[in-house]
C-alpha cells in the first residue's frame, strides 16, 4: 500500500473517482479553428489552434478511437485536476456534427522541445522546473490520482515565461490499495522498476521513479539517463547503475519472480556510486545535494523512494523554496504554492 494518500479516493467517495458512470456532455467544434499540428501520439492527433470566441490560443486534442471508457477516465481526471498547479487544464470537451471526431481541449504551452530544452537549462532552472513539476504530482496524489507517464514529452516547458504544465492524463488513473494495475504504461525510457519486473499493485511512487529519471538526465545532462532498447534492456541499464544485491532485496521483498530467460539479467552487476556520472559539461549540476536527491527518487524500491512532498522539502530546493515564498506573499500555502 502506499506509504501516503493511500485512502484519498474512498474518502473523496465514489464521485470523485467513479469514471465509467461519467455521461460527457460534448459541445459544439465550431468556436475552435485548428491553426498547426503540434504532435501527436498513441492516442491522439494534437493541433494548436485558436477559440475564436476570445482569441485565445488553444491546444486541440484530437482523439483517435478508443475505448470509451479510456475518455472518461481521461476527461474525469483532468477535470479533477484542473486547477492544481502546473497542471494543463481542460477548457472544453467538443465534437464535430457527425461525432466521429471527439476532441479535448486545453490550455495552450509554448513548448520548447526537450531535446532542444534541456542543454539550455542552467542550474537554477533544473532545480526551478523540478520543483515545479513535483507540485504538480503532489497535487495529483494527494487526490488520488497517478499520471503513469511522466517524462519530457508530457511535461510542456514554455522557458521564456518559466511556466510547466504536467499533460497527458491518458494513461492516469486513480489509486485504491491492493488493485492489480497493468503494467503496460509509461513510456520505456521512464517506467519504472515495478512495471519492469511485472508487479502490479504499483502506486503513486511509480511517478516518482520517473521523476527521478527526468532530474538524473538534467543533472547528468544526457537527453535520456536510463535507454534501454526493449524492455529487458531498459531493466539491465537499471541493474547497471543500481546494481544487482538491492535488486535481489526488491524483488525478494515484494515476493516477485524475474520471468527472464536472458543471460545478461541473470549476471550480477555492482552498485554504482552515482557520482559516478559526473563529467566536465555536467560538473555545475552535480553538487552533494542534487545526487543526494537523485539517489532517494531512483531506488528499485517504490516504498523507499520520496514522496513528491518529501522531495519538495529536500534542501536541494531551498533556494527555490525561499523564492516561492517571496514571489508569493501571503497565499503561499504548506506546499509553496497559492491555494488561490
Ligand atoms: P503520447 O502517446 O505520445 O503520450 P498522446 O496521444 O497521449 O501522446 P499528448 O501527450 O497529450 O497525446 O500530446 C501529444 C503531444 O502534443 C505532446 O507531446 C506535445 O508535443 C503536444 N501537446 C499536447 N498538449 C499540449 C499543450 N497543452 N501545449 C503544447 N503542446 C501540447
Ligand atoms: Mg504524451
Amino acid at each position: 500500500m502506499s506509504r501516503v494518500y493511500a485512502d484519498v479516493n474512498a474518502g473523496l467517495g465514489k464521485s470523485w473517482y467513479d469514471y465509467e458512470n461519467l455521461r460527457i456532455e460534448w459541445n459544439g467544434c465550431d468556436r475552435y479553428e485548428i491553426i498547426r499540428r503540434v504532435g501527436g501520439g498513441k492516442y491522439s492527433e494534437v493541433f494548436e489552434g485558436v477559440d475564436m470566441v476570445n482569441d485565445d490560443n488553444c491546444i486541440i486534442k484530437v482523439l483517435k478511437p478508443v475505448s470509451s471508457k479510456k475518455i472518461k477516465r481521461e476527461i474525469k481526471i483532468l477535470r479533477n485536476v484542473t486547477g492544481g498547479p502546473n497542471i494543463v487544464a481542460l477548457l472544453d470537451v467538443v465534437r464535430d456534427p457527425s461525432a466521429r471526431y471527439r476532441s479535448l481541449v486545453m490550455e495552450y504551452v509554448e513548448n520548447v522541445e526537450w531535446k532542444f530544452l534541456f542543454p539550455r537549462l542552467t542550474e537554477v532552472d533544473v532545480k526551478y522546473y523540478t520543483f515545479q513539476l513535483l507540485s504538480a504530482l503532489d497535487f495529483a496524489h494527494s487526490h488520488g490520482i497517478m499520471h503513469r507517464d511522466v517524462k519530457p514529452g508530457n511535461v510542456m516547458i514554455d522557458h521564456q515565461r518559466r511556466k510547466l504544465r504536467l499533460i497527458d492524463w491518458g494513461l492516469a488513473e486513480f489509486y485504491h490499495p491492493g488493485t492489480d494495475y497493468h503494467i503496460r504504461v509509461g513510456s520505456r525510457y521512464y517506467k519504472g522498476p515495478e512495471l519492469l519486473v511485472g508487479y502490479k499493485q504499483y502506486d503513486y511512487s511509480l511517478d516518482m521513479w520517473s521523476v527521478g529519471c527526468m532530474f538524473a538526465s538534467m543533472i547528468f545532462r544526457r537527453e535520456h539517463f536510463f535507454r534501454g532498447a526493449d524492455n529487458y534492456d531498459q531493466l539491465l541499464k537499471i541493474l547497471k547503475v543500481l546494481g544487482t544485491d538491492d535488486f535481489d532485496k526488491y524483488l525478494d521483498k515484494y515476493d516477485v519472480q524475474l520471468e527472464t530467460d536472458s543471460e545478461d539479467l541473470l549476471k550480477r552487476y555492482p552498485k554504482q556510486a552515482w557520482s559516478r556520472f559526473t563529467s566536465i559539461e555536467n560538473q555545475p549540476f552535480v553538487t552533494t545535494e542534487s545526487l543526494d536527491l537523485v539517489e532517494k527518487l531512483l531506488r528499485y524500491d517504490h516504498r523507499e523512494r520520496l514522496t513528491a512532498k518529501e522531495a519538495q522539502a529536500h534542501t536541494y530546493f531551498n533556494a527555490v523554496r525561499l523564492e516561492a515564498i517571496s514571489a508569493q506573499g501571503e497565499c503561499v500555502s504548506d506546499s509553496g504554492f497559492c491555494s488561490t
